[in-house]
């Protein structure tokens, strides 16, 4: 009965994984040759300072730009760049292309304006990280002020004493760092002390339970007041309404990105509606 139960299963399964796995396979190419034929692109999402109502800097966030059906958003493909290992070259790519524009925004504005890029567990992980940031930032003295990175708290946490040490390195350069998605990584407090960082972005998730009840708005607060006390700056992620501006505002939180001040745009588009007016 048992050895009849897994075989039936396996005759279940069988088909689906060749399947899958066939898929990958061809995703994995198309990846490849997205790279070679540069079918990536960065879109720029606005970040904005609570109190003086100004625009800060922006999260360059990739997309592909698949000719067979649009543009492919990155939780489709960040995950197989990974697998493969492609993330190295993409992930280089993207350094190089959100520092490239942050020094034309420099150029067009005079002002600072400053460029997040988000970077994925192998990337941090890579003996070869912290020269890739130095080579991205080789290109003009202005670079490394106008960089910032964006780190998972989770995959702080899965190798800390490595992690730290890369970051200061990288802290070192004049380059800052921020814990992206705060609060779904359950890193410690006295680790979040040791941990080289300048900016705390709280996830989405807090931001969307702010106004739901009454523990999600005292646990916004509280993680305001802690980063505060540790000298980091505040941003919150996927603000979408005008109530939880205000009540982020309150809290004296220092900056927003969401939908509400701004969706995440081509460069051009980035430009001609944030840097020009
Ligand atoms: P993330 O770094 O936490 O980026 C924020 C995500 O929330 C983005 O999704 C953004 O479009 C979305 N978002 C922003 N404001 C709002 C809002 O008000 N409401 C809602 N519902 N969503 C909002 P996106 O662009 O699909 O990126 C997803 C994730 O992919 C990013 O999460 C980041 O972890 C990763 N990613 C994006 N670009 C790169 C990249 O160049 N390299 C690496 N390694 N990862 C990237
Ligand atoms: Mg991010
Ligand atoms: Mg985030
Ligand atoms: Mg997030």
């Amino acid at each position: 009965k048992t050895a009849k139960a897994s075989g039936d299963r396996y005759a279940f399964y069988a088909p689906r994984m060749t399947e899958s796995s066939a898929g990958t396979l061809t995703l994995e190419n198309q990846l490849r040759q997205a790279l070679e034929k540069e079918q990536f692109v960065l879109h720029f999402q606005p970040k904005m300072n609570l109190a003086s109502g100004g625009l800060t800097g922006a999260e360059a966030l990739i997309r592909w730009n698949d000719p067979a059906t649009g543009l492919v958003p990155p939780g489709r493909f960040i995950p197989i760049l990974e697998e493969t290992g492609l993330i190295h070259e993409v992930g280089r790519w993207a350094l190089h292309k959100a520092i490239a524009e942050y020094l034309h925004w420099r150029a067009a504005r005079r002002a600072a304006v400053r460029v997040s890029v988000n970077v994925s567990p192998r990337q941090l992980r890579d003996r070869g990280f912290v020269r890739d940031i130095r080579n991205a930032i080789d290109v003009d003295p202005h670079a490394a002020a106008g960089l910032e990175l964006e780190i998972t708290e989770s995959l702080i946490m899965e190798d800390v004493k490595n992690s730290i040490a890369s970051l200061q390195a990288i802290r070192e350069m004049g380059v800052t760092i921020a814990i992206d998605d705060f609060g779904t990584g359950f890193s410690s407090l006295s680790y979040l002390s040791k941990l080289p960082v300048d900016t705390l972005k709280i996830d989405r998730s807090f931001v969307v339970d702010m106004t739901t009840g009454p523990q999600g708005l005292s646990l916004v607060s509280t993680i305001i007041t802690l980063a505060h006390s540790l000298k980091l700056c505040v941003v919150a992620e996927g603000v979408e309404t005008a109530m939880q501006s205000r009540l982020l505002h309150d809290l004296r939180c220092d900056e927003i990105q969401g939908y509400l001040y701004g969706k995440p745009v081509p460069s051009a588009e980035f430009e001609a509606r944030y840097l020009l007016p």
